[in-house]
């Protein structure tokens, strides 16, 4: 049956190729192949994927930046997904932004900073897209995305039905929202700003985030940023790793970057094995050490 999905894919002009490999898809650099990756234009193309992609019974990973995923080695039964053709940005108002799945959230941050608002600043290092931004409710510097969200549109992916979701309907919460918890393919979403500076002082401000950013994190390797979530009392992991002397602890090509102990870095030829050896083994010590399990927030290709 999966057989038709080219030949559907195919008809619907929807571009995509067969056995495609997956490093290149996540900022990590790792990963094997996988069968299909499909790279729809625009809404109608992503949603007519989808659809094409569960009627041909096959399993599915929908993909932004690939900067909070680890892929697997092999090849992966699956379809990918990836969003980022859909990028546009529009000014719908006086501070409100309707933004597709697939935009970048640098760029937005950039964009919005000259135009002289300050709330998307936090945003101007992280590598990820809307659609996945959302789905983590990714922040930095005090600020998330669950800060600046009016509504999304998103698909409910067992029903088919696509729905305008507001703010208080998303269970936002740190590195969390409604999105990870049932299947949903989120389409666009409404952001509503409303802290104004001067477009040079606003762009400074990002400028200063960046930097910060530069002198405190491993950005010359590969990584998919934090790797474990914060626990509920807010211990910075970053630095009790550095306590327990896990940087520079490595498996393969996997290591605690040495710069910043939350993060893992691909050194170089580094598999998702060597990564998920390298987080038991980060795992293991710190229950042992300090008596709780830090959990991942780096999100599995094969568990999503
Ligand atoms: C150097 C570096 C620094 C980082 N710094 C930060 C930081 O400061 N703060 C922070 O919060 N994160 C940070 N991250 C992690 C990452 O950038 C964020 O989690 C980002 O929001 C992920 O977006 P993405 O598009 O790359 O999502 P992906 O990694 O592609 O996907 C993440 C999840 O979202 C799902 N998804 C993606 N798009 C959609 C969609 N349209 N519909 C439904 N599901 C979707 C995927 O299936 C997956 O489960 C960093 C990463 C790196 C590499």
């Amino acid at each position: 049956m999966t057989g038709g999905l080219a030949g559907i894919l195919k008809a619907k002009d929807i571009p995509f190729v067969e056995h495609a490999e997956t490093a290149s898809l996540s900022t990590f650099r790792i990963g094997g192949s996988c069968r299909y990756l499909i790279t729809p234009r625009c809404e109608g193309e992503l949603i007519a994927a989808l659809d094409a992609i569960l009627g041909a019974g096959l399993s599915y990973l929908i993909v932004g930046r690939g900067s909070n995923l680890l892929f697997d080695d092999g090849e992966m039964p699956l379809a990918v997904l990836r969003t980022t053709q859909i990028d546009a940005v529009r000014r719908v108002g006086e501070g409100l932004f309707s933004v597709d799945c697939g935009a970048s959230l640098p760029r937005l941050s950039r964009l919005t900073c000259r135009q002289g608002y300050l709330d998307l600043a936090f945003a101007a290092g992280i590598p990820g897209t809307v659609g996945g931004g959302v789905l983590m409710n990714a922040g930095a510097h005090g600020g998330s995305l669950s800060d600046v969200v009016k509504s999304v549109k998103a698909l409910h992916i067992a029903s088919g039905k696509i729905t305008t979701l507001f703010n208080e309907q998303l269970a936002f919460s740190y590195r969390n929202s409604a999105f990870q918890h049932d299947k949903w393919l989120i389409l666009r979403a409404e952001l509503s700003l409303s802290s104004h500076a001067t477009a040079v002082d606003a762009e400074a401000l990002r400028r200063k985030l960046l930097a910060h950013r530069a002198a405190t994190q491993p950005l010359d390797f590969p990584s998919a940023g934090s790797a474990f979530r914060r626990p509920a009392d807010g211990t910075p992991l970053g630095k009790l790793f550095e306590e327990l002397g896990l940087k520079g602890l490595r498996v393969g090509g996997a290591a605690v970057s040495r710069k910043h102990a939350g993060f893992i870095v691909n050194e170089g030829g580094a598999t998702a094995r060597d990564v998920r050896a390298l987080v038991a083994k980060i795992q293991d010590i710190t229950e042992a050490k300090c008596g709780f399990r830090p959990q991942p927030e780096i999100r599995f290709a094969s568990e999503r």
